[in-house]
């Protein structure tokens, strides 16, 4: 706070997340002299209620949806205060490089990009959950931290519901690092990564987040209002198989063009990253669907999509 010279600090958890709020209770409780100044925010569990203008626009007295910008937070943000939003994770390593310099924290990672990830991964590993890897860690070495694969995969979602799907194979030696992810067309983004079995289909469960991301758009743009739900029809359709699926892939072609880039946030374009990463990946099995055939099974569904069940954003 004091390198800002802010006088307030929010930190914002899921309004339904009572673990992480007792834990942040109890670390403030710890930091009596600081805490004055420090509120924890309980946000509407919505998928949208974490982008920044909307986390703006709700502790300003709005509803925790996204603003149009300009004015950026760091503009215009909590009750017209120039505002900055970021990651806890990014703050936490500021603070380390504050009291442990920046070579310590460079002892770590890449050259070019130096430190380490907190990863939440699930799905075809032993044992799932948060494990922190140094930049540059191979994504075999972060299933293995996990207790290696469960189970064949078939692809590997990098990045969380606005991510990219890769293909498993050739992949797994991929380091975990922006400039070698992004050769592949993925990023870390949200820091979260799903092995997906290889008896999964990934277009069902592609379908499956998509239908969900456009139900809890904050539904006040065109792309998000119209275009999402399009895209969710286009994708069931797909995955119905046999005759629909050569009309299916013609919608999802023309929709792309009118959503990317139209929204006040990036709701409807990082569904459409996903979706765009889904199709080619799983293009093999798209010809399956076509000719009435899933090598898949939905009846376990790999990645989460309703609150209180592990959630991803
Ligand atoms: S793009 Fe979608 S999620 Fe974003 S503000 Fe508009 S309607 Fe809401």
């Amino acid at each position: 706070m004091e390198a800002v010279n802010a006088e307030e600090a929010f930190v914002a958890v899921a309004r339904e997340d009572d673990r992480s709020h007792t834990c942040l209770e109890a670390a403030l409780r710890e930091r009596r002299r600081e805490a004055r100044r420090i509120r924890l925010a309980r946000v509407p569990d919505r998928f949208v209620a974490g982008e920044e203008s909307a986390l703006v626009h709700w502790l300003s007295g709005g509803e925790a949806k996204p603003t149009f910008k300009p004015p950026r937070p760091f503009e215009r943000g909590v009750n017209g205060r120039p505002t900055l939003v970021q990651n806890v994770e990014t703050l936490a390593n500021l603070a380390l490089v504050a009291r442990h310099g920046a070579g310590w924290f460079r002892e770590i990672g890449l050259e070019e990009e130096p430190g380490s990830v907190l990863a939440t991964v699930r799905g075809a590993v032993r044992r799932p959950g948060v494990v922190e890897v140094a930049l540059g860690t191979p994504l075999r070495a972060l299933v293995d931290l996990c207790g290696g694969l469960s189970e064949p995969s078939r692809a590997v979602l990098i990045g969380g519901y606005f991510g990219t799907w890769i293909p498993a194979e050739g992949n797994l030696d991929l380091p975990l690092a922006q400039a070698a992810l992004g050769s592949v067309g993925a990023s870390l983004g949200a820091r979260t990564i799903a092995v997906l079995p290889r008896r999964t289909c990934g277009l069902s469960e592609t379908a499956r987040i998509v239908r969900y991301l456009a139900g809890e758009s904050a539904g006040q743009c065109g792309p998000c209002v119209f275009g999402l739900p399009a895209v969710a029809d286009a994708l069931d359709a797909l995955v119905g198989g046999g005759s629909r699926v050569g009309g299916a892939l013609s919608r999802l072609d023309r929709l792309a063009p009118q959503i990317v880039r139209r929204g006040a946030c990036a709701h409807p374009d990082g569904t459409l990253r996903l979706v765009a990463s889904a199709l080619a990946v799983f293009a093999d099995e798209i010809d399956e669907h076509l000719a009435g055939r899933c090598t898949g099974s939905a009846d376990a569904p790999l990645l989460p999509t309703a609150s209180g069940n592990g959630e991803w954003r």
